[in-house]
């Protein structure tokens, strides 16, 4: 199914004109020291539904991070380290105010150069919100402790911020990851460095300039540009006491390389191949919808998506079949639109990937449903393909065990317990992980066995700030959202104090 462009006139034209407004009203490139920097060579970001540049924007340098570096230590040792949890707090929720104030704005941005639906993408900027609010409420309920240990030692513990901190950023949900990243590093009194990925800077920056005159200069620093450049030159730098990445398992395991050099410590949330389990006495009106969504959500650009159904091969037919059904329902179009269900993906490569893994599909298992690109002239110039199922995967397969990072669902089938389980983490990854069952006692035997960081009963999502999100094994290590993340964002320190007797 396709949709046409809101308001009248083609997507091409509608987009076109959403480009002349975004380029007249902003001013997009690195945000060092509280104010826009000019950088270096100008990047051109580009709209997916029509492959024409929004705005070019200009990329930090290496030397650009290192005078962000610089001068995020100088704001951090005269003007942040001192604030109280009291003050970082408030400044946290002038901010989530300010950017409450524009989430229409800040939403058109993430649509233009994610290409992700309009309901979608309003829905993540609102749970960036989110996020700030929550660490702006947490930090001032965090306390040290005092350690019993003998009557003649006061013992206890403090927690302090690193100092100044390196984030790095993936396409796929731009500004709620980097909410994820800054809210509990700036509540936790960091001085943040974040670079956002080269494709989909523009909520982030536009977040950023949106702090000014609330954080002091240089505590919040926002340095746009490529991975290998930027990205390396954060996870290298000297001065950048922890690195928060958030993207591929290939990369990241480099980030952890370059930050082991000076014995940084990193959080990793890196891939997955997520499984979700359909147990035969599964509720298939929810279930189905549920493991629909956790792979054709933001185009299955999303690191949690349930990319292998594991399903029980008594109700294998009837669940195939509704899950086709499902996946035709999605309505393909401008992201633009209220009715958009589906987005293109957000670049060409990442189009070329797909769509390479859709024909070694089709060479490795049975095509059911999509496997092309839609038929709607109005779409012919986007990086859209359509929602993809196969049947008859395997783990052995390359589908069923590489992480595509599109919409192309693998249904496998099981006979017992045991071999869901077995299929189910037997793979490198162990970031999400599903449960499709109405029997209570399967999904807590189910949930321990789960060799994952997340799993999901009976639906995919939500995703909340107050409980902590990462992955097991190659899907990384450390969590963010949670307390845990703001504890993550701080180092422990035991202070023992003697209380000899006093001599009077
Ligand atoms: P990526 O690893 O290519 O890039 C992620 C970020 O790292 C980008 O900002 C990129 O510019 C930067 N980068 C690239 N090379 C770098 C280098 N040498 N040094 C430092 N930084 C570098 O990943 P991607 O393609 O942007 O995102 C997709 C991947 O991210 C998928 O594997 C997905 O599963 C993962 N992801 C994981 C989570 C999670 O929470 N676990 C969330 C979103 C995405």
């Amino acid at each position: 199914m396709a949709s046409s462009s809101p308001e009248g006139g083609t997507v091409t034209d509608r987009h076109r004109s959403k480009h002349q407004e975004v380029r007249a009203e902003f001013d997009f490139g690195p945000w060092i020291g509280g104010e826009h920097q000019p950088g270096g060579t100008e990047q051109a970001v580009r709209d997916p539904v029509i492959d024409e540049a929004i705005v070019e924007i200009p990329h930090s340098s290496t030397a650009a991070v290192d005078e962000a570096v610089e001068g995020a230590w100088d704001a951090f040792e005269n003007r942040w380290e001192e604030a109280s949890a009291r003050d970082r707090s408030a400044r946290l929720f002038e901010w989530a105010d300010v950017l409450s104030d524009h989430v229409e704005e800040l939403t058109l941005l993430e649509c233009l150069d994610c290409g992700k639906p309009i309901t979608q993408a309003r829905g993540e900027v609102e749970g960036a919100i989110d996020t700030i609010e929550f660490y702006a409420s947490v930090c001032r309920a965090q306390r040290g402790s005092e350690v019993p240990a003998g009557d003649d030692l006061h013992l206890y513990t403090t927690q302090e911020p690193y100092g100044v901190v390196g984030q790095i950023v993936p396409w796929n949900y731009p500004l709620w990851a980097a909410a994820w990243k800054l809210g509990p590093a700036l509540a936790a009194g960091n001085a943040c460095v974040l670079k956002p990925a080269s494709d989909t800077p523009l909520s982030t920056i536009r977040a950023a300039q949106l702090s000014e005159g609330i954080f002091p200069d240089g505590v919040l620093n926002i340095v746009p540009g490529s991975g290998s450049e930027v990205g390396q030159a954060i996870a290298e730098h000297d001065d950048v006491r922890k690195v928060s990445f958030t993207g591929s398992t290939d990369v990241g395991s480099g980030v952890m390389r370059a930050a082991a050099e000076r014995v940084a410590p990193v959080t990793l949330e890196l891939g997955g191949k997520s499984p979700f389990i359909v147990f035969p006495d599964a509720d298939l009106e929810k279930v189905v919808q549920a493991v629909a969504d956790g792979i054709f959500y933001s185009t299955g650009e999303i690191c949690d998506a349930f990319s292998r159904a594991l399903v029980h091969e008594s109700i294998a037919e009837e669940f195939t079949e509704r899950f086709v059904e499902a996946a035709e329902s999605y309505v393909l179009g401008d992201p633009l639109s209220e009715e958009t269900t589906m987005g293109p993906l957000t670049s060409q490569s990442q189009f070329e990937t797909v769509t390479e893994y859709i024909e070694t599909g089709k060479s490795e298992a049975e095509l059911l449903s999509g496997g092309g690109t839609p038929d709607d002239p109005e779409l012919s110039d986007g990086w859209y393909v359509e929602p993809t199922v196969f049947g008859g995967v395997t783990n052995e397969m390359t589908i069923g065990s590489e992480e595509i990072f599109g919409p192309v669902q693998t249904i496998m089938t099981f006979e017992d317990y045991d071999e869901a389980i077995e299929l189910a983490n037997e793979t490198q990854y162990g970031l999400a992980s599903g449960i499709g069952t109405e029997r209570t006692t399967l999904v807590h035997q189910t949930a321990d066995d789960l060799d994952a960081g997340l799993v999901y009963v009976n639906e995919y999502g939500p995703i909340l700030p107050d409980a902590p999100y990462g992955g097991f094994k190659q899907s990384g290590f450390g969590k963010d959202l949670g307390l845990e993340a703001l504890e993550h964002y701080q180092r422990q320190k035991s202070v023992y104090v003697n209380l000899d007797d006093p001599e009077l």
